[in-house]
Parts: C-alpha cells; sequence; structure tokens
C-alpha cells in the first residue's frame, strides 16, 4: 500500500519562516483572526483526513470507478462517506466568507490543505473543488437573492458545483459554443445543448447540483462576446428553498478515461432546462472566469500534490530496494547488494521531484498571498499591483507546475524500475491520474498561449517587468553568504527580461512567432519563479541550526546546479523562431508515406 505522511515540517517552514504569514495576517484587519497557531491546528487536522479517511479510498476508487445506470451516477465504496465527513468538518468552506457559512480562511494556507487531499485522491478532491469554484463565481456576479439561495448549500456540502463549458465541438474555444438560453416571460430561461467533460455533471455525494452552464441567448453578438452564465440546478430549488422538481439537465453518459477513474466525468443533456442569468448577458465568460483562474491555480496543486506523493514512495523504495554496488566501493557488506540510493542516477530522479516539490509549494503560498491581497487589503494601489500579478502567473501556477510535476511522478514512477509499471505500488496510478492535470482547464499549450499572448505582449511586458523588479530588488537584499542564489536568480532575471524584449520584437514582425515560442517562455518565467522561490527558501533558512535548515541550503544548490541550466535550452528554442516550424507544408502532416 502506497504511504503518505503529510509533508508539515516543510508547510509550516514555508508559512511561517519563509512567508512570515502570521505577521501578514496580523497586519491585515480582515485576517486577524488567523495566527500561526490556527494554521497549524488546520493543516494538522487536514492531515489526519488526508492520512486517514482520502488515502485508503484512493486505490480502491480507481479499480471501482464511477458507475452510470438509468441514467444516474454513483461514486465508489467509501466516497459519500468520506464527502459527508469533510462536509461536516467545514472544509468545503474553509476559505469561503463567513457571511455564507465559510471560514474565512487565507488563500495562502488553504493551498496546503488542498494539496494533501491531492496527494492522497485527486478524483475525491475534484468533487469539493469545483463546488468551490462554483461558489466564488457566485459570490463575485450573481445577485444577493442568488447568493443567498445556493452559497450556504454549496460550503455545507449539502448541494454541489459543476462548470459547464466544453461541447464536441468546443473546447480550447468558447467562442463557438452551441448551447442556446431563450428567456421566459417570468425571468428565468430554457437551456437547450450538450455539454461534454463535466467533472461532477451528476453523482450520488450531494442531494442537489448547481450547474453553471454557459449559454448563448437569442442574437447574442458572435465569438465569446455573447457568452451568458446561466445557474442551472438539478432540481429546482422552490422559493423557500426546500428542493422541487427535477430539472431536464442530467447526464447522457460518463467517460471512460485514462485516470481520475473515480471522478465522474459527464456528457450532459440539457433540454430545455429552467435556467438563471447570473449578472449581465453577454457578460458570462468573465464571471466563469473566477471559477476558471480559482481552478487553474488548483490545478498546479494537483501537480505538487501528485509529486509529493510520488516522492515519498519513491524514497521509501530507494532506500528499501537493494540493486547493485556503490562506484565507490560497497556500501553494505552484510547484505546482497547496495541499497539504490547509492546511485547518482536515482539521487538525481528523486532530487528532481523533491526541489520541484519545495517550489512549486512556496509558489503556490505566493500566489496564495498575491489572491489574499486582492481580497482582503484596503490599499488600492496594492490590489492593482496584485491582480496583475495573479493575471501573468496563473498560467505558470496551471501549466509549470504541472509540467514539473508531471515530470517529477514520472522519474519517481522509473525509481520503481519494473515495478513502477504494475499496479500494487500506486506508481502508475499517480502517473494516470496526473495526465489529465496538463490537459483540462485550457491545456499547458493553451496557458502558454495565455502567458505570452494576453500577460505579455497585450501590455506590452509591463506584468512580466514588474515581477523581474521585485525578484531583483528581492535578490539584491540578500547577504553575501547567499551569493550562490543572488547571482544565479539575478542572472536568471536577466535572460528572462531579455528574452522578453526579443519575444515582443520579433512578434511584431512574424504573427506566428509568439505561438511557437510560447511553451518555451512559460518555462523560462517558472525557471524564474523557482530561483525566486529557491531565494526566498535559502532566505530563511540561513543562519538556523540544525539539518532540516541545511538541507534546504543544499537542495537550493542542486537546483541551481542541476535544474537551472535548462532555461539556456528554452531561450535557444525561443530563438529558433516559428519558421522552422511553420515551413512545413500542410501536406506534410496530412500525406501519408
Ligand atoms: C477528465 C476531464 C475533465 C474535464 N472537466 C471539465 C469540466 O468540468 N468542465 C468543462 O467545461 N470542461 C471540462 N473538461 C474539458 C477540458 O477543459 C478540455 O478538454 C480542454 O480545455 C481542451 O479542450 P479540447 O479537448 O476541446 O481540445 P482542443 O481545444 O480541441 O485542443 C486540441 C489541441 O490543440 C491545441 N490548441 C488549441 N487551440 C490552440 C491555440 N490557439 N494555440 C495553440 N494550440 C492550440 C491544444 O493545446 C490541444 O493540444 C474536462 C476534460 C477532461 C478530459
Amino acid at each position: 500500500m502506497p504511504i503518505y505522511n503529510a509533508p508539515l515540517a516543510d508547510m509550516k517552514f514555508i508559512l511561517n519562516d519563509v512567508f512570515n504569514a502570521e505577521q501578514f495576517w496580523q497586519a491585515n484587519e480582515k485576517l486577524a483572526h488567523v495566527d500561526a497557531a490556527t494554521a497549524e491546528a488546520i493543516l494538522e487536522e487536514m492531515a489526519k483526513f488526508a492520512q486517514n479517511v482520502t488515502l485508503p479510498l484512493n486505490r480502491t476508487g480507481d479499480e471501482e470507478g464511477a458507475h452510470y445506470e438509468n441514467g444516474k451516477v454513483t461514486t465508489p465504496a467509501g466516497f459519500k462517506e468520506a464527502f459527508q465527513q469533510y462536509a461536516e468538518g467545514g472544509w468545503i468552506g474553509l476559505g469561503a466568507d463567513e457571511e455564507w457559512g465559510g471560514q474565512a480562511m487565507p488563500k495562502m494556507l488553504t493551498v496546503l490543505a488542498d494539496e494533501m487531499l491531492f496527494a492522497t485522491n485527486p478524483s475525491f478532491m475534484l468533487y469539493p473543488l469545483l463546488s468551490v469554484g462554483a461558489g466564488m463565481a457566485l459570490n463575485s456576479y450573481a445577485s444577493q437573492e442568488q447568493k443567498e439561495t445556493y452559497l450556504p448549500k454549496i460550503y455545507s456540502g449539502e448541494w454541489s458545483g459543476t462548470m459547464c463549458l466544453t461541447e464536441p465541438h468546443a473546447g480550447t474555444d468558447l467562442g463557438i459554443i452551441k448551447t442556446k438560453a431563450e428567456p421566459n416571460e417570468d425571468g428565468s430561461y430554457n437551456i437547450t445543448g450538450t455539454k461534454i467533460f463535466i467533472t461532477g455533471g451528476d453523482h450520488d455525494l450531494a442531494e442537489n447540483i448547481i450547474h453553471l452552464v454557459l449559454a448563448k441567448t437569442p442574437n447574442a453578438p458572435a465569438g465569446s462576446r455573447g457568452i451568458s452564465l446561466f445557474i442551472v440546478p438539478k432540481f429546482i430549488v422552490n422559493a423557500d428553498g426546500s428542493l422541487g422538481d427535477r430539472n431536464t439537465a442530467g447526464p447522457g453518459s460518463i467517460e471512460h478515461k485514462m485516470g481520475i477513474k473515480a471522478s465522474a466525468t459527464c456528457v450532459m443533456n440539457f433540454d430545455a432546462a429552467k435556467g438563471y442569468l447570473v449578472g449581465k448577458e453577454n457578460e458570462g465568460l468573465a464571471a466563469m472566469f473566477v471559477m476558471m483562474n480559482y481552478e487553474r491555480l488548483s490545478m498546479g496543486i494537483q501537480g505538487l500534490g501528485a509529486s509529493e506523493y510520488a516522492y515519498q514512495n519513491a524514497a521509501q523504495y530507494a532506500t528499501d530496494r537493494l540493486q547493485g554496488r556503490s562506484a565507490n566501493g560497497v556500501q553494505s557488506p552484510n547484505k546482497p547488494a547496495d541499497s539504490i540510493l547509492v546511485h547518482g542516477d536515482v539521487r538525481r530522479m528523486l532530487l528532481n521531484a523533491r526541489a520541484n516539490n519545495e517550489a512549486s509549494r512556496a509558489f503556490a503560498v505566493y500566489v496564495g498571498q498575491q489572491l489574499d491581497i486582492t481580497k482582503f487589503s484596503t490599499d488600492a494601489e496594492a490590489i492593482a499591483k496584485a491582480n496583475n500579478r495573479v493575471a501573468l502567473l496563473t498560467p505558470i501556477a496551471k501549466a509549470y507546475l504541472t509540467d514539473t510535476a508531471f515530470d517529477a511522478v514520472i522519474d519517481a514512477q522509473m525509481v520503481f524500475g519494473g515495478h513502477g509499471f504494475i499496479r500494487e505500488w500506486g506508481m502508475e496510478q499517480c502517473v494516470r491520474d496526473l495526465r489529465i492535470a496538463q490537459i483540462y482547464e485550457g491545456t499547458n499549450g493553451v496557458q502558454s498561449q495565455d502567458l505570452i499572448g494576453r500577460k505579455t505582449i497585450k501590455c506590452n511586458g509591463e506584468f512580466i517587468a514588474e515581477y523581474i523588479a521585485e525578484i531583483r530588488d528581492f535578490a539584491n537584499d540578500l547577504d553575501t553568504d547567499l551569493n550562490f542564489i543572488k547571482d544565479a536568480t539575478l542572472d536568471v532575471a536577466t535572460e528572462v527580461d531579455m528574452i522578453t524584449q526579443h519575444i515582443l520584437e520579433r512578434a511584431k514582425e512574424n504573427a506566428d512567432f509568439a505561438n511557437a515560442a510560447a511553451v518555451d517562455y512559460l518555462h523560462a518565467v517558472g525557471l524564474l519563479s523557482f530561483s525566486y522561490m529557491f531565494a526566498r527558501i535559502a532566505n530563511a533558512a540561513k543562519n538556523k541550526d540544525g539539518q532540516f535548515y541545511q538541507d534546504k541550503l543544499a537542495l537550493t544548490h542542486y537546483f541551481i546546479q542541476r535544474v537551472l541550466p535548462d532555461l539556456h535550452a528554452r531561450i535557444a528554442k525561443i530563438k529558433a523562431g516559428a519558421e522552422v516550424l511553420m515551413n512545413f507544408s500542410e501536406d506534410y502532416f496530412t500525406t501519408q508515406a
């Protein structure tokens, strides 16, 4: 059975030492109810839930999968009870406003709680995750009456939420969706269309499901400017809040897929289903983006959780597995062979994963802090700056954290040799379950387009320039005993600054340049972000006694010497330009040899 021990010491180090979270919370009136002791107690409780409840259901959930029968979806054995326990523990509303029954905890903290659940059972985690995302979109754009009707029930777990965007012919390009919304005289709409790939579209965990559906009203402008957002409940909610008739919205089937098999991915049919407009007509995409941006950061946390889980199991296996002898002579003469930990290549794989976990965790908390500033600060300038930072870093959080996590999970699987490929050790499930994180919520390729296009070229590099300025300020203030990370971070900042200018120039000359450069640019900005995180980690660890802190510094050295050099390859690929791709004719891809 795979193991998982919540990395509480690392989490507390990031919150307390790296980000001085308590000081940040106490300085803000709206967060003053949170202190380090409260945060630690929450993390410890979540660790128990993850280790004792969701971890044991991970493999059984994968093997049993979600079921579809007679128009109804049921979740694997144990999921219903676990969801009830999760809801009763108040976890769904951990970060939600108190007004709606939430606990108003900062994002800096909730990302760490989410990490543990994603590590131990990503399929399970997706059910409450979609509820929280739907709650956030409603909180930002719904009417007061809609908030009062839906939010308390969503955060209590009595009802759940979904996000219905994708259609068979429209995934990345939502401007071409066909789902229609016809207005009724009573102010409601009839929603008709088919959505596919809807996570948690139907299940048996909650008594009602609140679908947030994108659709087009008659005469809506073409493209994404003509999209509206609707609440479509599975059961119509009566005026007194009780459940009324079954709505004509339901699952047509569930997908049979590579991983996250316990998460029901549904084809949803809306047959003149009753829907209620959220916000204004044709402004639905902005509302949906509240949900999508939340989910995108969460996908990065899915990556982090999987990478931590894979690392822990691989490190344990490497300690126990005896194969070959050390190049420096026999290390364990009383055993038939040395542990595979004596081999440099095995260490490379483990340290790649470990470096990824520590930098990703710090980065998730950093982005969480920026989100907390946007939500809780009263300083307009600080809010505007944090908004720009969140806009810039959301695609990094989604795509870079899942790309690096997938590499880490593959490395961890390789540590097991052939045993990584068979079920028993849990690694093949981990790989299968994580792959989707690079695909859904907008593929990582499309996230990269967002970074290079909307978040960089469109603002003439302003967002990245502000970020680089902050990183330079931080690095320049480091003590001389941290010159190794200071110099590395300043160098990366210069390289990313220069390649950004290069992109801004060449994108003017060649319309294909940015699209072809996007993924490599995302990885370059990701490496800059990880350097910044390691600079912060090293700064927090320096001058502190104990192996725990020495290890942080040693891992920082590892990152600089064995991970960061990838930057040069990324930059070379960006400079190679688009012609080398675009010069192939379409026939080259379509003509069979
Ligand atoms: C298990 C699962 C759960 C999901 N859950 C949900 C959900 O709850 N709600 C929901 O609405 N959807 C959901 N989805 C859908 C998911 O978000 C989409 O599949 C994803 O966004 C990609 O869209 P697509 O599949 O249509 O691919 P396409 O858009 O057809 O893309 C195909 C390829 O082309 C590339 N591409 C497309 N446009 C560009 C461009 N402009 N530049 C460069 N490359 C481009 C893409 O990167 C990709 O590699 C889920 C999908 C799965 C598999």
